[in-house]
């Protein structure tokens, strides 16, 4: 039969010899292997205690940013949801009322905004599409969860502290 590849190997089935059946030299050279991979420069990292470092197009788990006064940047337009091609974000947009200027930048705002990081491929188009600078990636891997719901990030999980104000009141009502 004719074989697609040049990898195949003929199976000798020819009957053992008497030092094959004692399999000592087998196992003799078989530790042989063993010994001279002791020596030579380990493979695998102790991670988590080691980690390898992160190649510069390396992307991780989203963040929401703010501005430089602590105010949320994303208005909620939805240009990071349509460009997504797993379909993985969603939000709900709302007005921002009076005297709540010092908590968001523009006129609206996300009330809700969920990325669901079982969807999620690290594309990246969300941060290509974002007009507002508010989504980014960040050199850290989405933590392991048992529970499916683990893994839909929600506002809380992703906006970064705020500096000025440690507790907003939006993440009270949230
Ligand atoms: S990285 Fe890609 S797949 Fe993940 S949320 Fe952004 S656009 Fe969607
Ligand atoms: S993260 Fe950016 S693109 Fe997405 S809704 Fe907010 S402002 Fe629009």
């Amino acid at each position: 039969m004719q074989t697609l590849t040049n990898r195949a190997q003929q199976v000798d089935r020819r009957p053992m010899t008497f030092w094959e059946k004692l399999y000592l030299p087998a196992i003799a050279k078989g530790m042989g292997i063993t010994l001279s991979h002791i020596f030579s420069k380990k493979a695998t990292v102790n991670y988590p205690e080691e980690t390898r470092p992160f190649s510069p197009v390396f992307r991780g788990l989203h963040v929401l940013n703010r501005d430089e006064e602590g105010r949320e940047r994303c208005t909620a337009c939805g240009l990071c949801a349509v460009a997504c091609p797993a379909e993985a974000i969603t939000m709900e947009a709302a007005e921002r009322k009076e005297g709540e200027e010092h908590l968001y930048r523009e006129e609206k705002y996300a009330a809700r905004y969920e990325i669901n990081m079982l969807r999620c491929i690290f594309c990246g188009f969300c941060e290509e599409a974002c007009p507002k600078q508010a989504i980014y990636m960040t050199e850290t891997f989405a933590p392991a969860n048992y529970q499916r719901k683990g893994f839909i990030y929600g506002k809380d999980d992703l906006l970064i502290p705020d500096p000025k104000h440690p507790v907003t009141v939006n993440k009270k009502e949230q």
